[in-house]
């Protein structure tokens, strides 16, 4: 293992001043459960460390009915999980974050860096994906706005430049009589990254009208998470059935061609993407017709469909 000179910063000024300073040699980190495993592996061997994890007001998460979700990059894995507001209003990323590792890691692992660790398996990706959330990422220039679906550029790589780092994600409150869902697999089933994970979400003008939104995301099974556009397709601005949400299931199958590796075959992911889509879809429809299923419910409901 690669020796590196620890720095530690307070402000979100002092973070981009030393990214900025060390440039390529320097790597940020936030609960580090990604970073060590790498560093340790001699796949990451950065000169400099930059922990951001006493930068204040990074470990914020609020909600309101204006403005959503608020998601500071600090936050970690079991706030999201745990949060009244996530819960009531998003279960499809609570759900995602109920899914991730166990509870040690989830304590640590922050929202930011499961998004800038940008791998195609990241479990709170796919839920945020289908909520349209926004990224606001900081540097020397100022900050900008990045709609979540245009931040990955690649396995492992996003939009960020030197000297910047993602600050917070914003989640559009859901419009009434939405649903959602996620549904990970894994064979291990606990502390593995998902073979397939997808997270769906469904609106309906009215309990019973038509859908008036749906969208669908896919992790692990190409080379950053992605959106199923063409599945979402056949359900927007239809009566929803079963045999629609079939149909939904079956393009979003037909859209992706995953790649062979040790926790599953390309043709088993292509399979679990038609099962899962249509099972989160099916889970999705049901909360926007009925009413927001309560959390516990939901995750009985993933438990049982896991085996
Ligand atoms: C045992 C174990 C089990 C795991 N299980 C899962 C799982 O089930 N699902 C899953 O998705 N992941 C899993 N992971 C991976 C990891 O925990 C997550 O990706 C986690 O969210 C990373 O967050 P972190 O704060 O620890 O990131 P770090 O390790 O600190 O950083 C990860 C990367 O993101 C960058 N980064 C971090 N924060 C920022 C920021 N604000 N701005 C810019 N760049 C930033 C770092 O430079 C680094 O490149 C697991 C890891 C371990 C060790």
């Amino acid at each position: 293992m690669k020796r590196f000179e620890y720095l530690e910063a307070r402000t979100l000024r002092q973070a981009i001043s030393l990214l900025v300073r060390h440039g390529e040699n320097a790597r940020i980190v936030a609960g580090s459960t990604d970073f060590l495993v790498r560093w340790r592996a001699g796949v990451w061997n950065p000169d400099y460390v930059v922990n951001i994890q006493r930068v204040a007001g990074l470990s914020r998460i609020t909600y309101s009915s204006q403005n959503g979700l608020k998601i500071g990059a600090l936050v970690t894995v079991r706030t999201l999980e745990q949060h009244p507001a996530v819960r009531r209003r998003y279960p499809g990323l609570a759900a995602a974050a109920a899914s991730f590792a166990g509870v040690q890691v989830r304590n640590l692992a922050t929202v930011g860096g499961n998004i800038c660790n940008a791998s195609p398996s990241g479990d709170t990706i796919p839920a945020l994906l289908v909520f349209g959330s926004e990224c606001r990422i900081v540097g020397p220039d100022g900050e900008r706005w990045v709609a979540l679906d245009k931040f990955f550029t690649g396995p492992g790589r996003t939009v960020l430049q030197t000297g910047e780092l993602l600050a917070e994600i914003r989640v559009p409150a859901p419009a009434p009589n939405t649903g959602s869902h996620y549904i990970k697999h894994s064979p291990r089933g606990a502390m593995d990254i998902a073979t397939v994970g997808v997270a769906s979400l469904v609106s309906l003008s009215g309990k019973s009208g038509p859908c008036s939104e749906a969208r669908i995301a896919l992790g692990a099974v190409a080379p950053t998470p992605v959106r199923a556009y063409a599945a979402e397709d056949v359900l927007r601005g239809q009566d929803i059935s079963e045999q629609l949400i079939q149909a939904a299931a079956t393009a979003a199958q037909d859209g992706v061609t995953p790649i062979d590796d040790v926790r599953g075959t390309a043709a088993y992911r292509n399979e679990m993407v038609g099962v899962l889509t249509r099972r989160t879809l099916e889970q999705a429809y049901a909360a926007a017709a009925q009413g927001p299923l309560a959390f516990e419910e939901q995750r009985r409901l993933t438990i049982q469909a896991a085996f």
